[in-house]
Protein backbone atom coordinates (compact mmCIF):
# COMPACT_ATOMS: atom_id res chain seq x y z
CA UNK A 1 0.00 0.00 0.00
CA UNK A 2 1.12 3.62 -0.87
CA UNK A 3 1.13 6.60 1.23
CA UNK A 4 -1.41 8.51 0.98
CA UNK A 5 -1.76 12.39 1.00
CA UNK A 6 -4.89 14.54 0.13
CA UNK A 7 -4.48 18.50 -1.26
CA UNK A 8 -6.36 20.80 -1.07
CA UNK A 9 -7.05 22.78 -4.41
CA UNK A 10 -4.78 20.39 -6.60
CA UNK A 11 -6.60 21.16 -10.03
CA UNK A 12 -3.82 23.64 -10.47
CA UNK A 13 -0.95 25.79 -9.48
CA UNK A 14 0.68 24.89 -6.50
CA UNK A 15 -1.61 22.25 -5.69
CA UNK A 16 -1.20 20.16 -8.76
CA UNK A 17 2.64 21.09 -8.70
CA UNK A 18 2.53 19.14 -5.23
CA UNK A 19 0.52 16.21 -6.61
CA UNK A 20 2.40 15.59 -9.42
CA UNK A 21 5.97 15.45 -7.03
CA UNK A 22 3.99 13.22 -4.60
CA UNK A 23 3.08 11.01 -7.19
CA UNK A 24 6.73 11.11 -9.01
CA UNK A 25 7.29 9.80 -5.43
CA UNK A 26 4.97 7.00 -5.35
CA UNK A 27 2.19 8.56 -3.27
CA UNK A 28 -1.47 7.81 -3.81
CA UNK A 29 -3.41 11.15 -3.70
CA UNK A 30 -6.52 12.19 -3.04
CA UNK A 31 -7.30 15.34 -5.93
CA UNK A 32 -9.70 18.17 -4.17
CA UNK A 33 -10.91 21.05 -6.48
CA UNK A 34 -14.01 23.10 -5.54
CA UNK A 35 -15.07 23.85 -9.10
CA UNK A 36 -13.39 22.64 -11.80
CA UNK A 37 -13.66 19.24 -11.91
CA UNK A 38 -12.68 18.96 -15.79
CA UNK A 39 -9.16 20.66 -14.99
CA UNK A 40 -8.99 18.47 -11.54
CA UNK A 41 -9.39 15.41 -13.73
CA UNK A 42 -6.91 16.42 -16.11
CA UNK A 43 -3.97 16.79 -13.01
CA UNK A 44 -4.88 13.19 -11.30
CA UNK A 45 -4.50 11.80 -14.93
CA UNK A 46 -1.35 13.37 -14.98
CA UNK A 47 -0.32 12.45 -11.58
CA UNK A 48 -0.85 8.79 -12.70
CA UNK A 49 1.62 9.11 -15.66
CA UNK A 50 3.82 11.11 -13.69
CA UNK A 51 4.10 8.01 -11.39
CA UNK A 52 4.12 5.18 -14.35
CA UNK A 53 7.07 7.28 -15.74
CA UNK A 54 8.80 7.08 -12.52
CA UNK A 55 8.35 3.43 -11.95
CA UNK A 56 5.36 3.84 -9.47
CA UNK A 57 2.06 2.47 -9.92
CA UNK A 58 -0.22 5.01 -7.78
CA UNK A 59 -3.81 5.74 -7.53
CA UNK A 60 -5.17 9.51 -7.67
CA UNK A 61 -8.72 9.65 -6.89
CA UNK A 62 -10.35 13.02 -7.32
CA UNK A 63 -13.53 14.89 -5.16
CA UNK A 64 -15.24 17.84 -4.93
CA UNK A 65 -14.83 20.02 -2.06
CA UNK A 66 -15.29 23.51 -0.86
CA UNK A 67 -13.19 23.74 2.08
CA UNK A 68 -15.33 27.30 3.47
CA UNK A 69 -18.19 24.06 4.10
CA UNK A 70 -18.28 22.10 7.00
CA UNK A 71 -19.92 19.50 4.73
CA UNK A 72 -17.83 19.26 2.49
CA UNK A 73 -14.51 19.00 4.57
CA UNK A 74 -16.27 16.31 6.42
CA UNK A 75 -17.13 14.71 2.51
CA UNK A 76 -12.95 14.52 1.70
CA UNK A 77 -12.16 13.38 4.65
CA UNK A 78 -14.72 10.53 3.87
CA UNK A 79 -14.24 10.06 0.74
CA UNK A 80 -10.17 9.35 1.81
CA UNK A 81 -11.28 7.24 4.18
CA UNK A 82 -12.84 5.00 1.81
CA UNK A 83 -11.32 4.76 -0.91
CA UNK A 84 -7.62 4.60 0.89
CA UNK A 85 -8.37 3.90 4.58
CA UNK A 86 -5.48 5.69 5.34
CA UNK A 87 -4.30 9.40 5.12
CA UNK A 88 -0.55 10.33 6.08
CA UNK A 89 -0.50 13.53 4.86
CA UNK A 90 -2.60 16.25 4.48
CA UNK A 91 -1.52 19.49 2.13
CA UNK A 92 -3.91 22.90 2.74
CA UNK A 93 -2.68 24.29 -0.23
CA UNK A 94 -6.49 25.81 -1.25
CA UNK A 95 -6.89 29.46 -0.97
CA UNK A 96 -8.38 32.57 -2.78
CA UNK A 97 -7.47 35.58 -3.48
CA UNK A 98 -9.52 38.34 -3.61
CA UNK A 99 -11.96 39.20 -6.27
CA UNK A 100 -11.31 42.66 -6.16
CA UNK A 101 -8.20 44.25 -4.87
CA UNK A 102 -9.47 47.67 -2.44
CA UNK A 103 -7.54 49.89 -0.50
CA UNK A 104 -7.97 48.79 3.01
CA UNK A 105 -9.34 52.96 3.71
CA UNK A 106 -12.15 51.43 1.46
CA UNK A 107 -12.69 47.47 1.53
CA UNK A 108 -15.63 45.94 2.47
CA UNK A 109 -16.08 43.25 4.30
CA UNK A 110 -17.47 40.73 2.01
CA UNK A 111 -14.32 39.93 0.63
CA UNK A 112 -13.11 40.10 4.28
CA UNK A 113 -15.87 37.37 5.34
CA UNK A 114 -15.03 35.26 2.02
CA UNK A 115 -11.56 35.16 2.49
CA UNK A 116 -11.71 33.96 5.90
CA UNK A 117 -14.08 31.52 5.06
CA UNK A 118 -11.90 29.82 2.38
CA UNK A 119 -8.38 30.77 3.45
CA UNK A 120 -8.62 30.59 7.33
CA UNK A 121 -11.68 28.53 8.70
CA UNK A 122 -11.64 26.05 5.68
CA UNK A 123 -7.98 24.46 6.37
CA UNK A 124 -7.76 25.02 10.36
CA UNK A 125 -11.01 22.80 11.22
CA UNK A 126 -10.18 20.58 8.16
CA UNK A 127 -6.63 20.42 9.60
CA UNK A 128 -8.96 19.68 13.08
CA UNK A 129 -10.67 16.56 11.15
CA UNK A 130 -7.83 15.27 9.55
CA UNK A 131 -5.33 15.31 12.92
CA UNK A 132 -8.46 13.66 14.68
CA UNK A 133 -7.89 10.95 12.36
CA UNK A 134 -3.95 10.67 12.28
CA UNK A 135 -4.05 10.02 16.16
CA UNK A 136 -6.58 6.90 15.55
CA UNK A 137 -4.43 5.61 13.20
CA UNK A 138 -1.48 6.45 14.91
CA UNK A 139 -3.11 4.87 17.73
CA UNK A 140 -4.07 1.91 16.29
CA UNK A 141 -0.53 0.93 14.65
CA UNK A 142 1.17 1.65 17.88
CA UNK A 143 -1.66 -0.31 20.20
CA UNK A 144 0.14 1.72 23.37
CA UNK A 145 -0.61 4.26 25.47
CA UNK A 146 -1.26 7.59 23.95
CA UNK A 147 2.47 9.32 25.24
CA UNK A 148 4.25 6.10 23.20
CA UNK A 149 2.49 6.98 20.31
CA UNK A 150 5.12 9.43 19.53
CA UNK A 151 6.85 5.84 17.97
CA UNK A 152 4.08 5.07 16.33
CA UNK A 153 5.14 6.45 13.13
CA UNK A 154 8.85 5.20 12.97
CA UNK A 155 7.14 1.13 13.29
CA UNK A 156 4.23 1.53 10.79
CA UNK A 157 1.24 -0.64 10.77
CA UNK A 158 2.07 -4.40 9.62
CA UNK A 159 2.54 -5.16 6.30
CA UNK A 160 2.05 -1.42 4.77
CA UNK A 161 4.54 1.37 4.73
CA UNK A 162 5.69 3.34 8.21
CA UNK A 163 3.04 5.51 9.02
CA UNK A 164 4.77 8.99 10.20
CA UNK A 165 1.30 11.39 9.63
CA UNK A 166 2.47 15.05 8.16
CA UNK A 167 0.47 17.93 8.00
CA UNK A 168 1.82 21.04 5.76
CA UNK A 169 -0.15 24.16 5.05
CA UNK A 170 0.69 26.86 2.04
CA UNK A 171 0.16 30.13 3.53
CA UNK A 172 1.80 33.21 1.89
CA UNK A 173 4.61 35.85 1.36
CA UNK A 174 1.37 37.95 2.72
CA UNK A 175 1.33 36.18 5.68
CA UNK A 176 4.28 38.98 6.89
CA UNK A 177 4.38 41.30 4.07
CA UNK A 178 2.01 44.25 3.86
CA UNK A 179 -0.21 44.90 0.79
CA UNK A 180 -2.50 47.97 1.11
CA UNK A 181 -4.59 46.90 -1.34
CA UNK A 182 -5.44 43.34 -0.59
CA UNK A 183 -5.67 43.47 3.32
CA UNK A 184 -8.12 40.58 4.13
CA UNK A 185 -5.73 38.54 2.00
CA UNK A 186 -2.85 39.46 4.07
CA UNK A 187 -4.93 39.27 6.96
CA UNK A 188 -6.47 35.49 5.95
CA UNK A 189 -2.78 34.63 5.70
CA UNK A 190 -1.34 35.95 8.37
CA UNK A 191 -4.44 33.66 10.10
CA UNK A 192 -3.63 30.76 8.32
CA UNK A 193 -0.05 30.68 9.21
CA UNK A 194 -1.05 30.25 12.84
CA UNK A 195 -2.08 27.48 11.92
CA UNK A 196 0.81 25.41 11.64
CA UNK A 197 2.25 26.31 15.41
CA UNK A 198 -0.93 25.76 16.83
CA UNK A 199 -1.12 21.93 15.18
CA UNK A 200 2.36 21.49 16.23
CA UNK A 201 2.18 22.10 19.69
CA UNK A 202 -1.00 20.39 19.78
CA UNK A 203 0.19 17.02 17.88
CA UNK A 204 3.78 16.69 18.79
CA UNK A 205 3.05 13.97 21.11
CA UNK A 206 1.77 12.26 18.76
CA UNK A 207 4.75 12.20 16.61
CA UNK A 208 2.66 14.00 13.67
CA UNK A 209 4.85 16.84 12.32
CA UNK A 210 2.93 20.31 11.47
CA UNK A 211 4.84 22.54 8.93
CA UNK A 212 4.09 25.97 6.63
CA UNK A 213 5.30 26.88 3.77
CA UNK A 214 4.93 30.51 2.67
CA UNK A 215 5.70 30.77 -1.07
CA UNK A 216 6.39 33.93 -2.38
CA UNK A 217 4.96 35.43 -5.55
CA UNK A 218 4.61 32.58 -7.83
CA UNK A 219 3.54 31.85 -11.27
CA UNK A 220 -0.07 30.65 -11.20
CA UNK A 221 -3.06 30.83 -12.77
CA UNK A 222 -3.87 32.85 -9.11
CA UNK A 223 -1.35 35.33 -10.29
CA UNK A 224 -1.46 35.62 -13.99
CA UNK A 225 -4.39 38.49 -13.82
CA UNK A 226 -1.70 40.35 -11.94
CA UNK A 227 1.58 39.34 -13.66
CA UNK A 228 1.93 42.57 -15.49
CA UNK A 229 2.09 44.27 -12.50
CA UNK A 230 4.42 42.09 -10.66
CA UNK A 231 6.63 41.90 -13.69
CA UNK A 232 7.00 45.63 -13.40
CA UNK A 233 7.71 45.30 -9.80
CA UNK A 234 10.12 42.74 -9.86
CA UNK A 235 11.80 44.27 -12.32
CA UNK A 236 11.68 47.22 -10.22
CA UNK A 237 13.82 45.13 -7.72
CA UNK A 238 10.99 43.78 -4.95
CA UNK A 239 12.54 40.63 -4.94
CA UNK A 240 16.00 40.28 -4.08
CA UNK A 241 15.98 37.88 -7.15
CA UNK A 242 14.77 39.36 -9.81
CA UNK A 243 11.94 36.83 -11.18
CA UNK A 244 8.81 35.03 -10.26
CA UNK A 245 8.79 31.72 -8.21
CA UNK A 246 8.34 28.69 -10.17
CA UNK A 247 7.79 25.21 -8.96
CA UNK A 248 10.91 23.91 -7.76
CA UNK A 249 11.63 20.95 -9.09
CA UNK A 250 10.95 22.39 -12.29
CA UNK A 251 13.55 24.83 -11.65
CA UNK A 252 16.30 22.29 -10.40
CA UNK A 253 15.20 20.16 -14.16
CA UNK A 254 16.98 23.09 -15.75
CA UNK A 255 19.77 23.19 -13.63
CA UNK A 256 22.94 21.90 -15.42
CA UNK A 257 23.57 18.49 -14.73
CA UNK A 258 27.85 18.39 -14.92
CA UNK A 259 29.61 16.54 -12.53
CA UNK A 260 33.65 17.25 -12.88
CA UNK A 261 35.86 14.79 -11.18
CA UNK A 262 39.12 16.67 -11.40
CA UNK A 263 42.39 14.44 -10.76
CA UNK A 264 45.98 14.88 -10.79
CA UNK A 265 48.58 11.94 -10.73
CA UNK A 266 51.81 12.16 -8.49
CA UNK A 267 54.99 12.71 -9.84
CA UNK A 268 58.22 11.56 -9.35
CA UNK A 269 61.38 13.72 -8.53
CA UNK A 270 63.18 13.53 -11.39
CA UNK A 271 66.63 14.48 -11.27
CA UNK A 272 66.58 16.46 -14.02
CA UNK A 273 63.40 18.40 -13.62
CA UNK A 274 64.80 22.02 -12.25
CA UNK A 275 64.42 25.86 -12.04
CA UNK A 276 66.31 28.20 -13.30
CA UNK A 277 66.80 31.66 -14.32
CA UNK A 278 66.10 31.67 -18.55
CA UNK A 279 68.43 32.83 -20.27
CA UNK A 280 66.58 33.89 -22.98
CA UNK A 281 63.53 35.91 -21.84
CA UNK A 282 63.31 38.71 -19.61
CA UNK A 283 59.85 39.74 -17.79
CA UNK A 284 58.11 42.53 -19.74
CA UNK A 285 57.68 45.39 -16.62
CA UNK A 286 60.21 47.58 -19.00
CA UNK A 287 62.72 46.99 -16.00
CA UNK A 288 64.26 43.85 -17.84
CA UNK A 289 64.19 41.67 -14.51
CA UNK A 290 65.17 38.05 -14.84
CA UNK A 291 62.07 35.60 -14.41
CA UNK A 292 62.25 31.67 -14.00
CA UNK A 293 62.61 28.69 -16.31
CA UNK A 294 60.88 25.47 -15.52
CA UNK A 295 61.63 22.37 -16.91
CA UNK A 296 59.30 19.90 -16.07
CA UNK A 297 56.93 17.43 -17.92
CA UNK A 298 55.06 14.24 -16.92
CA UNK A 299 56.95 11.08 -17.71
CA UNK A 300 55.32 7.59 -18.39
CA UNK A 301 54.79 7.09 -15.00
CA UNK A 302 52.50 10.10 -14.34
CA UNK A 303 50.56 9.23 -17.88
CA UNK A 304 50.24 6.10 -16.96
CA UNK A 305 48.51 6.95 -13.52
CA UNK A 306 46.36 9.58 -14.97
CA UNK A 307 44.91 7.48 -17.65
CA UNK A 308 44.35 4.88 -14.79
CA UNK A 309 43.01 7.30 -13.05
CA UNK A 310 40.71 8.46 -15.95
CA UNK A 311 39.28 5.39 -16.43
CA UNK A 312 38.52 5.11 -12.76
CA UNK A 313 36.64 8.17 -12.31
CA UNK A 314 34.65 7.14 -15.67
CA UNK A 315 33.46 4.09 -14.25
CA UNK A 316 32.65 6.17 -10.85
CA UNK A 317 30.62 8.68 -12.54
CA UNK A 318 28.54 6.03 -14.58
CA UNK A 319 28.07 4.05 -11.13
CA UNK A 320 26.39 7.43 -9.90
CA UNK A 321 23.74 7.42 -12.60
CA UNK A 322 26.11 9.70 -15.53
CA UNK A 323 24.72 8.57 -18.78
CA UNK A 324 27.43 10.77 -20.70
CA UNK A 325 31.08 10.99 -19.74
CA UNK A 326 33.79 12.29 -21.81
CA UNK A 327 37.74 13.57 -20.65
CA UNK A 328 38.53 17.37 -20.52
CA UNK A 329 42.20 18.22 -21.14
CA UNK A 330 44.90 16.71 -18.84
CA UNK A 331 47.64 18.47 -16.89
CA UNK A 332 50.48 18.61 -18.57
CA UNK A 333 53.18 19.35 -16.45
CA UNK A 334 53.86 23.22 -15.54
CA UNK A 335 50.96 25.14 -14.49
CA UNK A 336 48.88 22.82 -12.64
CA UNK A 337 47.76 24.31 -9.40
CA UNK A 338 50.20 21.73 -7.28
CA UNK A 339 53.81 22.52 -8.83
CA UNK A 340 56.38 22.33 -6.23
CA UNK A 341 59.71 22.22 -5.67
CA UNK A 342 63.08 24.14 -6.74
CA UNK A 343 63.70 24.09 -2.50
CA UNK A 344 63.60 20.37 -2.48
CA UNK A 345 64.07 19.14 1.51
CA UNK A 346 66.62 16.07 2.29
CA UNK A 347 69.51 15.11 4.58
CA UNK A 348 72.31 15.58 2.00
CA UNK A 349 73.18 19.09 0.81
CA UNK A 350 74.49 17.75 -2.34
CA UNK A 351 70.69 16.81 -3.57
CA UNK A 352 68.50 18.79 -1.82
CA UNK A 353 68.47 22.88 -0.33
CA UNK A 354 67.23 22.94 2.61
CA UNK A 355 67.28 20.21 6.02
CA UNK A 356 63.90 18.14 7.30
CA UNK A 357 64.00 21.31 9.35
CA UNK A 358 63.71 23.59 6.42
CA UNK A 359 66.80 25.40 7.28
CA UNK A 360 69.22 26.50 3.96
CA UNK A 361 71.81 23.92 3.91
CA UNK A 362 74.64 26.43 2.95
CA UNK A 363 72.90 29.42 4.82
CA UNK A 364 72.39 29.41 8.52
CA UNK A 365 69.77 31.47 9.46
CA UNK A 366 68.06 31.72 6.31
CA UNK A 367 64.72 29.14 5.82
CA UNK A 368 62.42 28.27 3.29
CA UNK A 369 58.74 27.22 4.63
CA UNK A 370 56.04 26.38 1.96
CA UNK A 371 55.71 24.30 -0.95
CA UNK A 372 58.93 24.78 -2.60
CA UNK A 373 60.34 22.16 -0.24
CA UNK A 374 58.28 19.43 -1.59
CA UNK A 375 60.87 17.08 -3.70
CA UNK A 376 57.74 16.30 -5.94
CA UNK A 377 54.06 16.72 -6.74
CA UNK A 378 51.77 15.62 -5.06
CA UNK A 379 48.47 14.12 -6.71
CA UNK A 380 46.51 14.78 -3.70
CA UNK A 381 45.71 18.24 -1.49
CA UNK A 382 49.37 19.06 -0.44
CA UNK A 383 48.51 21.94 2.24
CA UNK A 384 48.07 20.35 5.22
CA UNK A 385 51.37 18.25 4.55
CA UNK A 386 53.01 21.29 4.05
CA UNK A 387 51.10 23.39 7.28
CA UNK A 388 52.89 19.84 8.77
CA UNK A 389 56.16 20.83 7.88
CA UNK A 390 56.19 24.28 8.62
CA UNK A 391 54.73 23.40 11.88
CA UNK A 392 57.29 21.03 12.85
CA UNK A 393 60.14 23.49 11.70
CA UNK A 394 58.57 26.75 13.25
CA UNK A 395 59.08 24.19 16.87
CA UNK A 396 62.30 22.97 16.17
CA UNK A 397 63.50 26.90 15.79
CA UNK A 398 61.29 28.15 18.80
CA UNK A 399 63.31 25.37 20.65
CA UNK A 400 67.02 25.93 19.42
CA UNK A 401 65.77 29.63 20.52
CA UNK A 402 65.48 28.62 24.06
CA UNK A 403 68.54 26.61 24.04
CA UNK A 404 70.57 29.55 22.82
CA UNK A 405 71.88 27.22 19.87
CA UNK A 406 70.49 29.65 17.33
CA UNK A 407 70.29 33.34 18.05
C1 LIG B 1 43.52 27.11 -8.10
C2 LIG B 1 44.21 26.37 -7.00
C3 LIG B 1 43.49 25.51 -6.19
C4 LIG B 1 44.11 24.83 -5.15
N1 LIG B 1 43.38 24.03 -4.35
C5 LIG B 1 43.95 23.42 -3.32
C6 LIG B 1 43.19 22.66 -2.39
O1 LIG B 1 41.96 22.54 -2.52
N2 LIG B 1 43.82 22.05 -1.36
C7 LIG B 1 45.18 22.14 -1.20
O2 LIG B 1 45.70 21.55 -0.26
N3 LIG B 1 45.90 22.87 -2.05
C8 LIG B 1 45.34 23.52 -3.08
N4 LIG B 1 46.08 24.27 -3.94
C9 LIG B 1 47.54 24.31 -3.75
C10 LIG B 1 47.93 25.27 -2.62
O3 LIG B 1 47.20 26.48 -2.76
C11 LIG B 1 49.40 25.56 -2.74
O4 LIG B 1 50.09 24.35 -2.79
C12 LIG B 1 49.90 26.35 -1.53
O5 LIG B 1 49.18 27.55 -1.42
C13 LIG B 1 51.38 26.62 -1.68
O6 LIG B 1 51.79 27.31 -0.52
P1 LIG B 1 53.14 28.14 -0.55
O7 LIG B 1 53.22 28.81 0.77
O8 LIG B 1 54.23 27.25 -0.97
O9 LIG B 1 52.96 29.19 -1.73
P2 LIG B 1 51.85 30.41 -1.90
O10 LIG B 1 50.65 30.04 -1.14
O11 LIG B 1 51.80 30.60 -3.34
O12 LIG B 1 52.57 31.57 -1.12
C14 LIG B 1 53.62 32.31 -1.72
C15 LIG B 1 53.47 33.71 -1.19
O13 LIG B 1 54.62 34.46 -1.61
C16 LIG B 1 54.19 35.72 -2.06
N5 LIG B 1 55.20 36.23 -2.97
C17 LIG B 1 55.53 35.79 -4.20
N6 LIG B 1 56.51 36.51 -4.72
C18 LIG B 1 56.84 37.43 -3.80
C19 LIG B 1 57.77 38.49 -3.74
N7 LIG B 1 58.63 38.72 -4.75
N8 LIG B 1 57.83 39.25 -2.64
C20 LIG B 1 56.98 39.00 -1.60
N9 LIG B 1 56.07 38.03 -1.61
C21 LIG B 1 56.01 37.26 -2.70
C22 LIG B 1 52.90 35.46 -2.74
O14 LIG B 1 52.14 36.65 -2.85
C23 LIG B 1 52.27 34.45 -1.75
O15 LIG B 1 51.57 35.08 -0.69
C24 LIG B 1 45.49 25.00 -4.96
C25 LIG B 1 46.23 25.88 -5.78
C26 LIG B 1 45.58 26.56 -6.78
C27 LIG B 1 46.38 27.52 -7.64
Amino acid sequence: MNTVSLITGASRGIGRGIALELARLGWDLVVDYARNEAAARQSAADCVAAAKAAGHDIRAEVCQGDVSIAAQRQKLIDFTREKFDRLDLLVNNAGVAPQVRADILEAGEESFDRLININVKGPYFLTQLAAKWMIEQAGAHSGASRSSLFEAGDHGRSGTRPYRPRIVTISSISAYAASVNRGDYCIAKAALSMITPLFAARLAEYGINVYEIRPGIIATEMTGPVKEKYDKLIGEGLTPIQRWGRPYKDHLRQWQHFGVVRIQSDALPYADHTIDLDPHHRDRSGLGLPVVRITYDLRENERRLSNWMEAKSEAILRAMGATKTWLGPSFTGVASSHDFGACRMGSDPATSVVDPELRVHDTPGLYVLGGATFPSCPGINPTLTMWAICYRAAERLVARLRTGEEK
